[in-house]
């Protein structure tokens, strides 16, 4: 079987409570949504088109235990889903970065999800998948909420409430838009919440650079 791939690179996680742990990434390429603040773009079209044994050789030539599966929009392409239970089988920790547009219910229940909910300011909010939220298993995956403003936010609260994302998930990651200009409004009304939530500062951006890939 085959996957169409953007890269496959080892750097350090930089988001989520996995954040600066060594991690292996592979960007899979495509994704059916389009949001304003995208920073993946390059993901949209291209690729090269892999077996699963020349993934596996790749991983297995950097020695990382941790694997993140991300895109572009990963679970958009079918072979993923036997993808990620061949990566299980053969010891790794995996990591799905999903943009939530996509159902999660093929997804293998070892693998770690981190599902993101689009945000008004995303311009992609009508695509979220509710039921997504649903099947988060609490011992393991995460939700993602990429803010760009305070309007943001206050959705972000409410869907918290709604879903009562603070049973159902590992994790509630509050991740500003790099380069927004009212982070500190952002860090602060988070600060004053009472909520279960992290603030998520893309790590890997600040090491790199924001447009810098592969790294
Ligand atoms: S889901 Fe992710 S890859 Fe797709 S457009 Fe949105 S931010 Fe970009």
């Amino acid at each position: 079987m085959q996957l169409r791939i953007t890269e496959i690179f080892l750097s350090i996680q930089g988001e989520s409570s996995h954040a600066g742990r060594p991690c292996a990434f592979v960007r899979l390429t495509g994704c059916p949504m389009r949001c304003v603040w995208c920073d993946s773009e390059y993901t949209f079209t291209g690729g090269n088109r892999m077996s699963f044994e020349e993934i596996f050789a790749r991983l297995d030539a950097y020695g990382c235990p941790l694997v993140e599966i991300t895109g572009g929009e990963p679970l958009a392409q079918k072979a993923v889903f036997p993808f990620i239970t061949e990566l299980l089988d053969r010891g790794f920790e995996v990591l799905i970065e999903t943009g939530g547009y996509v159902s999660t219910e093929r997804v293998d229940p070892r693998a770690k999800v981190i599902l993101d909910v689009k945000c008004p300011a995303s311009g992609e909010r009508e695509r979220n998948h509710w039921t997504n939220l649903e099947r988060l298993n609490p011992e393991k995956d995460e939700v993602k909420f990429v803010v760009a403003d305070l309007a943001d936010w206050e959705f972000a609260r409410g869907i918290i409430a709604k879903y009562e994302l603070e049973k159902r998930a590992k994790e509630i990651l509050i991740s500003p838009v790099f380069g927004v200009e009212n982070l500190q409004e952002i860090a602060e009304a988070i600060s004053k919440s009472g909520l279960r939530v992290r603030l998520n500062m893309q790590l890997h951006k600040y090491i790199w650079g924001a447009d810098v890939h592969g790294v």
